[in-house]
């Protein structure tokens, strides 16, 4: 099977004021097409750090990121992003702001195909009927489901979420596992999700990968196949501190 993310031997430090700050060390992950791999890893240990490797927005000192057979040199247009607090254009409607990236990456597309495929994926998310209120006339569940749809909108190969559920309570973030799991049976992609959760690292991963250590490296990966399994094996192997 080729895999859609390759991270081959990463290693990265940042330049400081007092000198480098080793983050991540050799670090392994290989995500297949169309599979979710979750990161799970205490605060700290390089998690956000790796997302930017993938989107291309830093490159790393040693090691390679492959992204569907190239090797990533600059940011990239193929990678979609939510974050745990979206920033949405409040001046403009929630559909409007779904639109954004047509307009960037696809500025040759017909408005009327662009009305039409953010209105495909709202839907899949549930948020017809909210498609012209400004995104501060939304709950945060709400605003992280349009922020879903903006971030897949063109079809990105990868999509990466860093801690997206984390601001939301309990039971709005399950609703959130649902609807992922309802986007993926609809539209499927290649994801790396960011989380502090292990509940929801193997609910929503095909693998999840344990980073530990300071600087931090791939300690362990785990293939869910029953979540339940894998929340066991997660919670004895899971170090709250890097
Ligand atoms: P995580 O997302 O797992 O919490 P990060 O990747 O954000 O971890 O950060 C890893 C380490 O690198 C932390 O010690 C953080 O303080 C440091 N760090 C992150 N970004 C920078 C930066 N731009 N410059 C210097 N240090 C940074
Ligand atoms: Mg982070």
């Amino acid at each position: 099977m080729t895999n859609l993310i390759d991270i081959k031997g990463v290693t990265h430090a940042y330049q400081t004021p007092n000198g480098p700050l080793p983050v991540l060390d050799n670090l392994n992950v290989s995500v297949p097409e169309g599979e979710f791999a979750a990161v799970v890893g205490p605060s700290g240990c390089g998690k956000s750090t790796l997302t930017r490797l993938v989107a291309g927005l830093m490159k790393p000192d040693q090691g390679e990121v492959w992204l569907h057979g190239k090797l990533v040199k600059s940011p990239r247009k193929t990678v979609g992003m939510a974050f745990q607090n979206p920033v949405m254009l409040e001046w403009r409607t929630i559909l409007q702001n779904v639109m954004l990236p047509l307009e960037i990456v696809a500025p040759g597309m017909p408005k009327k195909q662009r009305v039409e495929r953010a209105m495909e994926l709202l839907d899949l998310v549930g948020l017809t009927g909210f498609e012209n209120k400004r995104p501060s006339e939304l709950s945060g569940g709400m605003r992280q489901r349009a922020s879903l749809c903006r971030a897949i909108v063109h079809k990105p190969d990868v999509l990466i979420m860093d801690e997206p559920f984390g601001a939301l309570d309990a039971f709005t973030r399950e609703d959130l596992w649902q609807t992922m799991h309802e986007l993926r049976a609809k539209e499927p992609f290649t994801a790396v999700l960011i989380t502090h959760d292990l509940r929801e690292s193997v609910y929503l991963g095909d693998q999840v990968i344990v980073l530990s250590g300071r600087p931090a490296t791939t300690q362990y990966v785990l293939d869910v196949h029953y979540p339940g399994e894998g929340l066991r094996k997660l919670e004895g192997l899971y170090t709250p501190e890097c």
